[in-house]
């Protein structure tokens, strides 16, 4: 890599040959049939190295989440939203266990959304959403979000088609409104393939410590796969703005996602340029006070 590309070349440093939210970003006219799962796009390191570099970024990922923080005690605006989705046995959980377990606990405002309860359902489909964002200062992490209002909801015809076909272009409105109200936006389609997704269910049936996640309702979701994979490249090509764009993430190596994720939650901090709140406080004063007492 020539020094014409210095930056890059600092990056390359950390193992990478494309930046990955470059390697990551799903282009447009990307084509979700034609999406390798078992790739490593901008990674050419294998397994070991992609797990010291996540430990690696551990540090990082911490100082920077404890600055986010301290600004939003501070009376700063802004947050960071990760977005995830993904078929059943993506991943999901794995990715918040494995890197956003990396932060501190208190300043990320976890959430996943299953089937709307009763009151969720008296509700606009935004509303259980809108409740859950982040506040100033945390990483909000969405295990399933507002995308399932046109995934499941489209696949199962929860709501007639005239509906669901106006969702797009208000998720893309609700989205960029929520950027520019200072929330960094990191959508995630974790992309397992057929095979591997059987074959994680069928472990889950082999392993008794496994049971509990396991759901026969699995198997119907996973016998509508053609019908997902369209709604997923119709969320793909309709809602990959620029304010919020997508990444499309191979899962089939759970190390290769964790390693991805972690750097693109790691870049959405970077980018905010994060220093530590000033003091509202006249410090040598303070000092003074406390050699008193
Ligand atoms: P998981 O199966 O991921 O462990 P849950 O059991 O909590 O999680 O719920 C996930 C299920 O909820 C998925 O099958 C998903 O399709 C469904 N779901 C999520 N949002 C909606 C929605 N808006 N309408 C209908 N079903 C939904």
């Amino acid at each position: 890599m020539g020094h014409s590309k210095k930056h890059r070349g600092m990056k390359s440093s950390t193992g990478w040959d494309v930046p990955p939210p470059e390697a990551l970003r799903a282009p447009a006219g990307f084509d979700l049939a034609a999406f390798d799962r078992h790739s490593t796009p901008g990674w050419s390191h294998g397994r070991g190295k992609a797990e010291k570099l996540v430990a690696h970024h551990a540090g990082e990922l911490s100082d920077l989440q404890e600055r986010l923080f301290a600004e939003g005690r501070s009376g700063g605006s802004r947050s960071v939203l990760l977005v995830l989705q993904g078929m059943d046995t993506a991943g999901k959980g794995g990715i918040v266990r494995h890197v956003v377990g990396l932060v501190d606990p208190q300043g990320v405002a976890h959430r996943s959304f299953g089937v709307p309860t009763p009151e969720e359902a008296r509700h606009h489909y935004l509303w259980r959403v809108r409740r859950s964002l982040p506040r100033p200062g945390y990483i909000g992490v969405f295990d399933r979000s507002h995308y399932e209002d046109v995934l499941v909801v489209r696949v199962d015809e929860l709501v007639p088609k005239k509906e669901w076909e106006k969702r797009y272009d208000e998720i893309n409105r609700f989205e960029e409104r929520l950027v520019e109200s200072g929330t960094s936006i990191v959508k995630v389609a974790l992309l397992v393939s057929p095979e591997e997704q059987k074959k994680r269910l069928l472990e889950r049936l082999d392993r008794p410590d496994k049971y509990w996640k396991y759901n026969p309702g699995d198997v119907d979701t996973r016998e509508k796969w053609p019908a997902y994979q369209e709604a997923y490249q119709a969320v793909l090509d309709r809602t990959n703005t620029e304010a919020a764009p997508w990444h499309a993430v191979p899962a089939d190596r759970k190390w290769f996602a964790r390693l991805a994720v972690s750097e693109l939650l790691l870049d959405a901090l970077r980018r905010l340029d994060l220093g530590w709140p000033p003091a509202d406080f006249d410090v040598d004063a303070e000092r003074e006070r406390l050699r008193a007492t």
